[in-house]
């Protein structure tokens, strides 16, 4: 077995582990695809892995072109502006970074309607942390209510990159503030299903607290090119 082979296998088992260990049912890989190349991803498609993330719209619109045979889900995980959401709208999935409503009204006016809804998720700062993007939990409702009413735009769930956290305990107590405002707004009308929560460093602690997409780069790639 080669590395990347390798190291998908170490990591669906931990996914395994944790699931099986929390009594977690539902959890997904994507495979954090940015910084590397083209050939390492047709690896793993050709392994079985085909939901990818990226962070970066021309670097994305590049491997997306070079793949274009082979049917990957592409989820665009970096900070949206909003001279970028036409082409996120045209050549992804799902966007998981979506925070103010703007960029929601955008991606919702330039999805092509021969295409299914666009895929989203609402990022949090869950730690409330200044430099971090994402909305904070008090501004969430009303973001949700309005993003539901866009047509082309499918609600999904929630995502949050927690501050590290050393601890596992400290960990989990991050994530379970994201797993309450889902419940939160669920308990609303939402139909939520997806909780975007868990990197390399952190992924157990995530599917203890109900992650049903675990994000990972590194564990599974290696070191990023800077
Ligand atoms: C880069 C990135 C990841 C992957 O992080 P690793 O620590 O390399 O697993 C996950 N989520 C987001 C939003 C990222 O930008």
């Amino acid at each position: 077995m080669n590395t990347l082979q390798n190291n998908l296998h170490t990591i669906q088992n931990q996914i395994q582990t944790a699931s099986q260990n929390y009594q977690r049912r539902n959890v997904h890989l994507l495979a954090v695809s940015k910084r590397h190349p083209a050939t390492a991803i047709r690896e793993l498609y050709d392994l079985g892995q085909h939901h990818f993330g990226e962070s970066y719209l021309q670097e994305a619109l590049i491997k997306i072109a070079e793949l274009e045979d082979l049917a990957c889900h592409w989820h665009f995980i970096g900070p949206i502006q909003s001279n970028k959401t036409q082409q996120i709208a045209q050549h992804f999935a799902w966007v998981h970074s979506v925070d103010r409503l703007k960029i929601a009204q955008r991606l919702n006016q330039q999805r092509p309607t021969a295409l299914p809804p666009l895929n989203v998720c609402l990022q949090v700062n869950i730690s409330q942390e200044a430099s971090k993007s994402g909305l904070s939990p008090t501004e969430l409702p009303e973001l949700a209510n309005a993003v539901r009413k866009l047509p082309n735009i499918r609600l999904r769930g929630l995502m949050a990159i927690p501050a590290p956290q050393k601890e596992f305990a400290q960990q989990r107590a991050e994530f379970r503030k994201l797993a309450q405002i889902q419940q939160q707004l669920i308990h609303q009308g939402h139909p939520l299903d997806t909780l975007s929560m868990g990197m390399s460093n952190d992924l157990e602690a995530a599917i203890a607290e109900g992650a049903t997409l675990v994000r990972i780069g590194t564990a599974l790639f290696g070191q990023r090119q800077t």
